[in-house]
């Protein structure tokens, strides 16, 4: 049995910050309210704030949207909502099972670790890919 505060230690060993835990949860906490309104209320809500105030979508619009496709088991619909935030999920899900691998299996190098998803070109890359989605989503209208 694994316990909430061994999974925040966990976490934390992984460089995951208190500050993100606390904002996922947060925002888990956002959607699910958000999905629950919708159902009872048959309204749309918009949590966005970037799309408040501008009108446009924001490169994370449709998530809500997605994470209620995704509850509901479909991933090609999710996808076609928001591309990025189902790869997001995918990876987290995908990081998560490997943690759990690794936690069992060896010690970890504590050299290796997270030094791919640093430096300059991790940066690059990750504009570019959330741009793209941008432009995905504006031209969609999430
Ligand atoms: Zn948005």
């Amino acid at each position: 049995m694994i316990s909430g505060r061994a999974i925040v230690h966990r976490l934390h060993e992984h460089g995951v910050s208190t500050g993100a835990m606390l904002g996922v949860s947060a925002w888990a906490v956002a959607v699910l309210a958000a999905m629950l309104v919708e159902r009872f209320a048959g309204q749309e809500v918009t949590l966005c704030v970037f799309k408040r105030v501008t009108g446009s979508p924001c490169p994370m619009c449709g998530s809500t949207r997605a994470t209620a496709l995704l509850a509901r088991g479909d991933v090609g619909a999710a996808a076609v909502m928001n591309p990025l935030f189902v790869a997001v999920v995918a990876a987290a899900i995908v990081w998560g099972v490997w943690m759990i691998v690794r936690a069992r299996t060896a010690r970890r190098s504590r050299a290796a670790r997270g030094a791919w998803m640093s430096g300059p070109w991790a940066a690059a890359a990750l504009l570019v890919v959330v741009g793209i989605n941008w432009a995905y989503v504006l031209w969609r209208g999430n």
